[in-house]
């Protein structure tokens, strides 16, 4: 009987859920409940519904107790010490030392940490100054990995393109030495941010000598949004960076009355390589301590801002997970390793040299998941593996219906950094939560701490350690 209105309130949950264009984590399919009936045996599903009370002795213990505000002090804490910690920079590495000391203070001290090597992309001067038709400074942020202007900048005349389609049908004698502007709107981050990727190769196709690109946001108050471009092989390297959704609709109202527009771009960088480390805190398990069930977020972040979000959230939760165990003295059958990534705003370099690392134990992971999607009130998770994996996990979530985070989204390619393991088949998922603003904030200035919360943090913190400890508890491990 309990089952039948556990599962009539799923329904109902999958039935409400808003299909948000702009929520990172909704890009697979809300499960259907329906898919689960007579998957699981019977004993296995009065197994998970016996861990309810310790989903509700963790959550009093997060939301009421005396964790309550720790997640997001403790967080707090960490980013207004730091800063932004990009990587190869010296105050990332401060970071990683001060998390293996914050965690000994919670009396966990099985920590290691694995060297990687990390590329170092250090920005500089950054100025853009508009000539014709009048003068203007226009506020600019170079993309990662974007080369460097000549020191005295590159003048052009501007063409604004709303798309590569647009391009497309331009001659290349109207593009030839010009600067092209992408002033191309914000529909799905997965759709838009390839004018992220590619605007550089795109534009020097056609003769360009640089690119600039709408920031990659929903919402602007003139901000500035950065992250990671590539050069494809064999087209001339040209500069590229992000200007504000306001100035790009500014230059594409000038040009678009058939105004000349000057402008004076410099960019300045350098590049490195140095040597940073993926931090791995185990929980040890008792009964199957070589399976491992893994919880991560990232500790890098961009430049700019504080990392607060993207990915101090993250990091903070998984970093709770093993502490709020031991404080509870839970112990898991299986060990749960909280592992805090290196280098992912780069291109997911921690998390590849991990995966190349451990290649020969992948077998050992039980389950993986990470959050890096924002820690805004959790909804549930997105999962990735088979259909009885899911519907384990889906029996598992039913558990956290008090604070609405009952949601299974059905999503092939969950996360960021745990991609390069659930490709080989690894099952795992990434935290579903209320991101809505996500890319308000994401790779800016004001990734800041003023967009986390307390209590949604304490929920998240709550959630994620109860999800991991059954996960890592329970009597199966998670099928592929
Ligand atoms: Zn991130």
């Amino acid at each position: 009987m309990r089952y039948v209105i556990y599962l009539l309130i799923l329904v109902y949950e999958v039935q409400c859920i808003p299909r948000n264009k702009n929520s990172v984590s909704v890009k697979g399919n809300v499960s259907n409940i329906d898919k689960c009936t007579n998957v699981l045996p019977e004993d296995l599903k009065e197994e998970i519904a016996e861990y309810q009370d310790i989903v509700n002795e963790i959550l009093q213990y997060v939301i009421e107790g005396d964790f309550k505000g720790k997640t997001y002090d403790e967080l707090a804490k960490f980013v207004d010490m730091f800063g932004p910690r990009p990587a190869g920079s010296e105050v990332l590495e401060d970071s990683i030392d001060y998390m293996i000391k914050l965690t000994n203070t919670q009396k966990l001290y099985d920590v290691v940490t694995e060297e990687v090597t990390v590329p170092q992309w250090k920005r500089g001067k950054e100025k853009i100054v508009m000539y014709e038709p009048r003068h203007k400074i226009i506020p600019v942020l170079g993309l990662g990995g974007s080369i460097c202007t000549p020191p005295e900048g590159i003048t052009a005349e501007v063409v604004v393109v709303k798309s590569f389609k647009d391009l497309e049908n331009l001659k290349k004698h109207d593009v030839l030495g010009k600067i092209l502007v992408f002033n191309s709107k914000f529909t799905a981050y997965d759709e838009t941010v390839v004018y992220r990727y590619d605007a550089a190769s795109r534009a020097a196709e056609k003769g360009a000598v640089a690119a600039l690109i709408r920031s990659i946001t929903p919402f602007s108050i003139n901000s500035l949004h950065t992250g990671m471009m590539s050069y494809r092989e064999n087209i001339t390297n040209v500069p590229a960076a992000a200007i504000t959704i306001e100035d790009a609709e500014l230059l594409k109202r000038i040009y678009d009355r058939g105004v000349k527009i000057v402008l004076n771009i410099q960019m300045q960088s350098t590049r490195d390589t140095k040597i940073s480390r993926n931090t791995l805190v185990d929980y040890k398990g008792i009964q199957n301590p070589e399976k491992l069930v893994i919880v991560s977020g990232h500790i890098d972040s961009w430049d700019i801002g504080q990392g607060a979000m993207d990915d101090g959230g993250g990091l903070f939760i998984s970093w709770a997970v093993p502490v709020i165990l031991r404080r509870l003295h839970l112990l898991p059958k299986r060990t749960i390793r909280s592992i805090f990534w290196t280098a992912e705003e780069l291109g997911l370099i921690g998390a590849f040299a991990y995966e190349e690392r451990h290649r020969n134990q992948s077998d050992n992971i039980n389950f993986i998941m990470e959050s890096d999607e924002g820690t805004f009130a959790p909804l549930g998770l997105s999962v990735a593996g088979n259909q009885e994996a899911r519907c384990i996990i889906a029996e598992i979530l039913k558990l956290f219906k008090s604070i609405n985070a009952s949601t299974l989204i059905e999503d092939d390619n969950p996360g960021s950094d745990i991609t390069v393991i659930v490709k080989n088949g690894v099952p795992g998922a990434s935290f579903y939560n209320a991101n809505d603003r996500y890319f308000w904030y994401h790779h800016s200035e004001s990734d800041t701490m003023t967009v986390q919360d307390s209590h949604v943090m304490d929920l998240g913190s709550a959630f994620w350690t109860a999800a991991a400890y059954i996960i890592a508890d329970i009597s199966v491990d998670i099928p592929r």
